[in-house]
């Protein structure tokens, strides 16, 4: 197959998108001396999908956090488009664990930040059930988390994040803790979701084969300190299935970003 599918690297946005964040110069040195991030320069364009792929220890988690203003910078900036760091647009994020309220069935726990927001409640009650109903859990609306499977769960998770039509869902592992089975159907799921909402989604994972899957561009990154190595888009059209998941294209395609990974990566 032709190596034109994974295309150079760039820290540029793929497919001429404007860029809603620009990371620049960026390094995180925590109290203890670790250098978790260093130097990482980015584009984050409007409506892509990207994912943060490397090893354990690489520092994914610590420049997404950074992105959602829950860590600041030891050094350099993160700039949003239109202004200040304040200007910072409404943005999800989704851990690797669910963290719904187990005392709060699935409806108020994804209308929290619409209550925090001070929505009127039955507004806030329609959209909440609306977003539900997009992942996939109409009729789940008066379960509380313990009557969930793992994978309702982290829907439920997912919809919290995007009752609020974020421009920015950023997603750290999510389906890290998912059987392969539920993890492929909530891949295809959050696809559907992405391309109907066109949020831009950043999507941590140590996983080829999920990073391959869904995005349109892939940032490499390796440990000690953490550092973007590789940056290179999938140039693979959408919609994205199970006859993709099947196809040789994508298995050829998992092989070069794997290539591309063990050469990032020096091993
Ligand atoms: P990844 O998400 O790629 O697994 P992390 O961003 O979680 O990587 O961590 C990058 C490095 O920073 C690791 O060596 C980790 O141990 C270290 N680290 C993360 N958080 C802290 C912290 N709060 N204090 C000290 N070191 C940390």
């Amino acid at each position: 197959m032709d190596t034109a599918y994974l295309s150079k690297p760039s820290t540029k946005p793929a497919g001429g998108a404007t860029s809603l964040v620009s990371v620049r110069r960026v390094s995180k040195q925590f109290a203890n001396g670790t250098l978790a991030v260093r130097d990482v320069d980015l584009d984050l364009g409007t409506g892509e999908f990207i994912s943060l792929l490397g090893p354990s220890g690489c520092g994914k988690s610590t420049l997404l956090r950074m992105i959602a203003g829950l860590a600041s910078p030891s050094s350099g900036t993160i700039e949003w488009r239109d202004g200040a760091p304040d200007a910072r647009p409404d943005l999800g994020f989704v851990f690797q664990d669910p963290t719904l309220m187990p005392w709060a069935n699935a409806l108020a726990n994804v209308m929290l930040p619409l209550t925090l927001k001070h929505v009127p409640k039955r507004e806030a009650q329609a959209r909440a059930a609306e977003m539900l109903a997009l992942v996939g859990l109409k009729g789940f609306e008066n379960s509380y988390p313990r009557e969930l499977s793992g994978g309702m769960k982290m829907r439920v998770s997912i919809a919290r994040a995007l009752v609020m039509r974020p421009k920015i869902l950023l997603m750290d592992e999510p389906f890290a803790a998912l059987d392969e089975i539920t993890r492929h159907r909530l891949n295809d799921d959050l696809l559907q979701l992405w391309w109907k909402e066109r949020f831009t989604a950043v999507f941590v994972t140590h996983s080829v084969f999920e990073s391959v899957y869904l995005s349109q561009r892939i940032v490499v990154m390796a440990a000690r300190p953490g550092r973007v190595m590789a940056d290179f888009s999938v140039d693979a059209p959408y919609p994205r299935d199970d006859l993709f998941r099947t196809s040789a294209d994508y298995a050829s395609l998992c092989r070069l970003a794997s290539g591309r990974l063990k050469e990032a990566i020096g091993s």
